[in-house]
């Protein structure tokens, strides 16, 4: 009978109150139509995280990716790994030696995937992927062997094991039929089994994010997050298994997927989202979707460009007022472009030969005008994608009970890498939201392909170790 007050606001009985409700309502047949399971009937059985997780209308997904640890060194093998889902796809053949001295090698090879197969059918996406994994072994001379293989996926999908995820939803520039709701691995397996040719053993399908973060822990035990800013956007970090509901166990930790990029897509970034990012996500492939993804990454930056050009030609300040057919072309302004205008080294003269070979013809005033809308683009970009890092950092040095934070974060992806500025505004912007943190940025190198096989390694183990 003591403590009523803390009984009724206290996480600790938050939980059994909610039970008790449902109890009573089941019994009074309001609810389960009157049944009452043994589970309900249960004291404790409904805990805080429960009602936290129902109340939650978050649209992060936070997806479990399996993944328990970050390397120690005793990986090793030789793995195929798959990369699909950024600028290029790539199959790579990657060998990891442990002992004293670790060593990882690799090769790989570069792939188009042609915009037809991209939005084609699901089986001619795979096949074409078989295809391109065929050349490969041919090119390496090793099309006998039964390889591991870990297929880097950078999609949302959701996972019930480190070889099984199901495609939620595509993002970027693909759309190909026939995938949403399918496990990605029974798809490539289905692929490999089609051309009859070679066997292949797939053993993880992982995130780039994760991919990413692996990579770099392998160099720096420090880093326990992952973080791309290239076509797309996404982050994955290390949880404490208490604190993720959709898998069982309480002990250690394991790397959550946040998908990040669809932050905002319940409407609670509409205050700053500006008519261009509306025109941006109305005209694009998955539309009311990803919505922190189209203000931070390299596949809508320049459309954000574009589309405050046209608005501004169309009011008189841009280009003589003379919308040209290159500025109503969708996608023109790549990456390069941008980092190309943006760069310090670079004379306004220069500027206007870029424009120029984009087919705009601008004047002086011109260019200073567009290269002032790339700057104010780009730096919102990388201080929203600060502020999401901040709020991780935060957490985990929350989740750990310390006062300060020391911690790594592995980072790949072209606009990152490319950008002139992005990346300072980025860790500025984490220094500011986070000052209880100190964050180091490790770029990586390769991440998404060795850090496949990293997994792919850890996966190797975990089932010897199952069948012994
Ligand atoms: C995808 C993520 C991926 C990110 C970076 C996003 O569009 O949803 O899974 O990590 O792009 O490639
Ligand atoms: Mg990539």
């Amino acid at each position: 009978a003591l403590g009523g007050f803390e009984k009724m606001v206290s996480g600790l009985y938050m939980g059994e109150l909610v039970r008790l409700i449902l109890v009573k309502m089941a019994k009074e047949g309001l609810l389960f139509e009157g049944r009452i399971t043994p589970e309900l009937l249960t004291k404790g059985k409904f805990e805080t995280k429960h009602v936290s997780a129902i109340e939650n209308d978050s649209e992060l997904k936070m997806l479990p990716t399996f993944v328990r640890s970050t390397p120690d060194g005793t990986e090793n093998g030789d793995f195929l790994a798959l990369d699909l889902g950024g600028t290029n796809f790539r199959v790579l053949l990657v060998k990891i030696r442990s002992g004293k001295r670790r060593t990882v090698e690799m090769h790989n090879k570069i792939y188009a995937i042609p915009i037809e197969v991209m939005q084609g059918t699901g089986e001619e996406l795979f096949d074409h992927i078989v295809t391109c994994i065929s050349d490969f072994l041919d090119y390496m001379g090793i099309k006998g062997a039964r390889l591991p293989l870990g297929f880097t996926f950078s999609f949302p999908c959701k996972q019930t094991s480190l070889d099984a995820g199901i495609l939620l939803n595509w993002t970027k520039g693909f759309k190909a039929t026939d995938c949403e709701g399918e496990d990605v691995v029974y798809l490539l397996r289905e692929g490999i089994k089609r051309r009859e040719e070679f066997d292949l053993d797939v053993v993880a399908v992982v995130n780039d994010t994760v991919g990413t973060m692996m990579t770099c822990a392998y160099e720096d035990p420090n880093c326990e997050i992952g973080l791309i800013v290239g076509t797309g956007s996404n982050a994955c970090y290390m949880e404490e298994m208490r604190n993720i509901e959709m898998v069982d166990g309480e002990q250690g930790r394991m790397c959550v997927n946040t998908e990040w990029g669809a932050f905002g897509d319940n409407g609670c970034l509409d205050d700053i989202r500006t008519i261009y990012d509306k025109a941006v996500d109305d005209f694009s492939l998955n539309a009311g979707k990803q919505r922190y993804e189209k203000m931070i990454s390299g596949m809508y930056l320049g459309e954000i460009v574009r589309n405050i050009l046209i608005d501004f030609t169309k009011r008189g300040f841009l280009f003589r007022g003379q919308i040209s057919e290159t500025l109503k072309t969708r996608h023109i302004f790549e990456t390069k472009f941008l980092s190309q205008i943006e760069s310090d080294r670079l004379a306004l003269l220069q500027v206007r030969t870029i424009l120029q070979q984009l087919g705009l013809n601008s004047t002086c005033d011109d260019s200073i005008i567009v290269k002032t809308v790339c700057g104010a683009v780009s730096r919102r970009a990388a201080q929203l994608c600060g502020a999401g890092m901040a709020a991780i950092v935060d957490k985990i040095r929350e989740n750990r009970g310390l006062e300060r934070l020391e911690i790594t974060v592995g980072v790949d992806g072209t606009l990152y890498k490319l950008h002139p500025h992005f990346s300072r505004i980025m860790h500025q912007t984490v220094k500011e939201l986070a000052p209880n943190c100190d964050v180091t940025f490790l770029l990586s190198e390769d991440g998404s392909g060795k850090g496949a096989a990293l997994i792919t390694a850890v996966g190797c183990r975990l089932r010897e170790a199952e069948q012994n």
